[in-house]
């Protein structure tokens, strides 16, 4: 494959049988082969032929123990091997495999040799993928894949089918550069990822250039430091003390921490009018520093808060963590480049606030969509008074918007873009990937000169235009992240892009492995795309392998987590193989139909959490559906919550109603006997034998009867789904088996309730002291600049430390420590408030968890693109990736 890409640019076509075909994919593939076919076709002749050959060699055992026997059989296998394993070693170097097959030195057996040449194919076989991909322009503007191992030439060329129309003087492809096992950047984090399932809450903890002060929600600690992740208790219940905790805060969790100041914005006169540009100083003679400390980073933030303006660019690597990493943030103001390491300042960005905020200072980003998110997401950073290029180039009716174009149209600059899909995480940063990162930046004060006085030359003078773009600018620095959240219903939307139409066994399939793979890649920190493209999950739906090596089969190559977990996987596969089969619409109808709750996840995290739910889809209660009660935790009232409760409790069992049931149980069972107890256990058992052999929420259903359809309980568990009353059991066993554990559970949720309560009790307390202080910032921009120096400049460690502690509060909630990392549950739904996170089962992905299906849920526009999440496996899949990738990337 390689070798028909760079002939592509390389034009050395021999015999164009097709003269009309000047465009150079057309030109002959390689020598003697006037297309791909014909060179495919002679190489499957080969390849027949050589199986044939390896066919014919004397079988081994006593045959070939016989021909052995003769020296001429020996020399000749030795030499044929030998020249075989050169051939090898070399096609493997090629590729920048680990090669050293005839080493026999460094190879201690045929095993390790084996591994070798099954690494190798892997790769091989991976890369041929992604070219046969971009061949069909499908996969161009994916991240590099590195698989485990992979140590690839330091260059790798694609998107070679990406002829741009731009320049022509340099063939326009990219690069990716990869490192060899590049270290996990989060595993420095001081502040661990936080992929759980629950919406993205600002990290904001100091409001510099504060109108409005920062809410006490973010400046309590007390309040944002008692976590979910922190407390003892199942994860959906932790969820729902933290709600009710936090309940006063639910508006200003999820607004926009300078949504005030932003409304508040207006351009001053001076930048209306029109500018003269100012020329860029040529870049070998423009001071560069990498800022890769606190105290450089202290001084950048004071240089910026004196400047008027100055442009920004991130960088970012989405292909080995979930939510995705900025890796890299270029500073150019008239004078100097600096390149910030916000992998190593990740948790000290957001000191850069104060510059960032200052409405007297413009920070110009060209298409600034995903950097505003990204921002936010990492560091907590935020944008007041922002001047995109991209707009201005729209606004314009450039030819192109891209920053490419920009470069090339303002200052005659051809930009190399080949490393925009390089590995940022790379350290120490190759110079090659400084010198591309510092172009992004470096010309764009000279453009933002340049558009603004061509916005109003185009106005003839007026600021219409100027202002418009203005007004885009803020509204885009008004977006606010939104975090991937998982519902019973994203693997739909991912199932429609796939244009297959499946029945009722492949749906099940591609929704488990859905399943399976957000909750690997949350737990792991991986993109949904590392753990299994979709490409891959949608092969192994359609196809139901019945053995685990078929799933194998499916994935080329395979993916680790694949690989080690392929009888779970398997499992998921049988499990889908069982349901009756029919069509996809009506299976699809069917799924709507039965939906028992209505979107829980929405009423989990309080009716002002729009942040996955368009306005409409805002909770709606019908007069069947169940009435939520707010800040039920904290009633004192409990029996009639209890009465409210029975009133509805009979219609569904979602998770607030279950809670209370379980009091009332426990309740009663203080009051009952032992023999009444007994007797009810009994009376329990009886429910339905069959139950366990039913798709339930039950983790301790017993697959192995279940699989087995020589046994009994197998035909009954099929006739009883082709009854269609699965949906009913679930919802029976639900409640079942959330009675039980919440026996379990009921005292401890109890204890967790007091503590809950008091902590909210003693943070109510420190409300007015930290608005205080949120005032006291908000008051003097210019005091705090020095206090944030000085404590820092003071000396490195310890004053950073200080400063950091207070930064750390609020982070070190977010996310639980790597080994007790729990990732939300899913199914959100009552069952789960009880299941017993605690257990050992747990850490085994069961996707009978989350059997119930919920309502179709509409999302809102920004939304929408997150349940694309699946779709961005970067190496392998179709269409674009979209996790924080919704926007149209503005093209360099
Ligand atoms: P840029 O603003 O062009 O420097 O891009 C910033 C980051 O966005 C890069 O580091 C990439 O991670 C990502 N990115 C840019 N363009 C694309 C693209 N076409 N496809 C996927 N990711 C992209
Ligand atoms: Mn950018
Ligand atoms: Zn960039």
């Amino acid at each position: 494959m390689d070798s028909s890409k760079s002939n592509d640019s390389t034009n050395s076509g021999l015999q164009d049988s097709n003269p009309d075909a000047s465009d150079e994919d057309k030109t002959e593939l390689c020598p003697g082969f006037k297309d791909a076919d014909a060179f495919v076709k002679y190489g499957l002749g080969a390849v027949l032929l050589a199986t044939k050959a390896s066919a014919g060699l004397p079988q081994a055992g006593d045959e070939y123990d016989f021909y052995r026997s003769f020296p001429g059989f020996q020399e000749f296998c030795e030499s044929q091997g030998d020249k075989l394993l050169h051939c090898m070693s070399q096609i493997m170097q090629h590729h920048g495999c680990r090669s050293h097959m005839r080493d026999r030195n460094k190879l201690t057996g045929l095993e390790e040799r084996f591994d070798l040449v099954v690494d190798s194919n892997d790769v091989i076989l991976e890369r041929a993928g992604i070219l046969l991909d971009e061949a069909d322009g499908v996969n161009r503007s994916q991240q590099p894949v590195m698989p485990a191992g992979f140590q690839p030439p330091k260059i790798v060329v694609s998107s070679w089918n990406r002829k741009g129309s731009g320049s022509g003087s340099r063939s326009e492809t990219f690069r990716l550069l990869h490192a060899k096992n590049i270290a996990r950047p989060q595993l420095k984090f001081k502040e661990k990822v936080d992929n759980s399932n629950t919406p993205f809450i600002p990290k904001i903890f100091i409001k510099p250039n504060a109108i409005k002060p920062l809410p006490s929600y973010f400046t309590n600690k007390q309040i944002r430091k008692e976590r979910p992740e922190d407390l003892d208790v199942p994860a959906a219940l932790a969820d729902l003390i933290h709600q009710q905790r936090t309940q006063t805060h639910v508006e200003d969790m999820f607004a926009h921490p300078y949504q005030y100041e932003l409304d508040h914005l207006t351009i001053p006169e001076s930048l209306l009018s029109k500018p003269e540009p100012q020329m860029y100083k040529p870049i070998a003679e423009t001071k560069f520093s990498f800022v890769d400390t606190l105290e450089d980073l202290v001084a950048l933030n004071e240089k910026l808060c004196r400047l008027s303006e100055f442009a920004v660019d991130l960088e970012h690597h989405s292909y080995r963590s979930f939510l995705g990493l900025t890796c890299l943030m270029q500073i150019s103001t008239r004078e100097e480049d600096f390149i910030i390491d916000t992998l190593e300042l990740r948790c000290e960005m957001y000191i850069l606030n104060e510059a960032f905020t200052d409405p007297a200072i413009v920070k110009v980003f060209h298409g600034a969509d995903s950097d505003i998110e990204w921002l936010q997401r990492d560091f907590g950073l935020y944008v007041v008074n922002l001047f995109d290029t991209h707009q201005a180039s729209r606004a314009l009716n450039l030819a192109r918007h891209s920053l490419d174009h920009l470069l090339k149209h303002f200052c005659n600059v051809d930009s190399d873009k080949r490393y925009q899909l390089a590995d940022w995480r790379i350290r120490p940063l190759p110079d090659e990937m400084v010198q591309y990162a510092r172009t992004d930046t470096h010309y764009l004060l000279y453009i933002y000169d340049c558009v603004r006085a061509q916005l109003l030359d185009f106005n003839h003078g007026q600021p219409g235009l100027l202002q418009s773009v203005w007004n885009k600018s803020k509204d885009i620095s008004l977006k606010k992240y939104v975090k991937p959240i998982y519902t019973e219903e994203s693997y739909l939307e991912l199932q429609r892009k796939q244009k297959k139409s499946f029945n009722t066994q492949q749906l099940t399939a591609f929704r488990l492995l859905f399943a399976w793979r957000d909750k690997l890649a949350r737990q792991e920190d991986e993109s949904t795309g590392y753990v299994l493209p979709t490409h891959m999950m949608s092969k192994i739906s359609e196809e139901l392998p019945k053995e685990p090596q078929g799933i194998i089969a499916c994935c080329s190559p395979v993916p680790p987590l694949v690989r080690q977990q392929v009888n779970e996987l398997h499992l998921l596969v049988q499990q889908a193989r069982e349901m009756p089969l029919l069509k996809a619409e009506i299976a699809a109808q069917k799924n709507k139909g039965l939906t028992p709750i209505k979107k829980p996840e929405v009423t989990l995290f309080g009716p002002h959490d729009t942040s996955r739910a368009s306005e409409s889809d805002l909770p709606h209660f019908s007069p069947d559906a169940l009435p939520v009660k707010q800040g039920i935790l904290f009633s004192e009232d409990e029996h009639k919550m209890d009465v409210d409760v029975q009133k509805t409790g009979g219609l569904m069992a979602p998770a607030k109603i279950t809670l209370f049931e379980e009091l009332e149980t426990k309740n009663d069972q203080e009051s009952l006997s032992v023999a009444h107890m007994k007797a009810r256990r009994i009376i329990e058992s009886f429910e339905n034998p069959f139950r366990m052999y039913l798709p339930s929420t039950d983790v301790h259903i017993n697959k192995n009867a279940k699989f087995d359809p020589s046994s009994k309980i197998f035909e009954i568990s099929k006739r009883w789904k082709l009854q269609s009353i699965e949906e009913q059991q679930k919802e029976f066993e639900a409640k079942r088996k959330a009675k039980e554990e919440a026996k379990e559970r009921v005292k401890k949720a109890a204890e967790e309730r007091n503590k809950a309560k008091q902590s909210y009790q003693e943070s109510l307390q420190n409300v007015a002291t930290v608005r205080q202080q949120a005032a006291e910032s908000a008051k003097g921009g210019g005091k705090k600049r020095e206090r944030v120096a000085s404590e820092v400049g003071e000396s490195t460690p310890k004053p950073s430390k200080k400063l950091m502690k207070s930064a750390e509060n609020p982070q070190k909630t977010e996310p639980a420590s790597q080994d007790s990392f729990t990732p939300f549950d899913y199914s959100q739904s009552d069952l789960k408030v009880f299941a017993d996170m605690k257990s050992k089962d747990d850490t085994q992905f069961d996707p009978n968890r989350q059997a119930h299906d919920f309502k179709k849920k509409k999302f809102a526009k920004g939304q929408k693109s997150n349940f694309g999440t699946g779709n961005r496996s970067m190496s392998y899949l179709a269409g674009k990736s979209d996790r924080g990738f919704r926007h149209n990337w503005p093209r360099r």
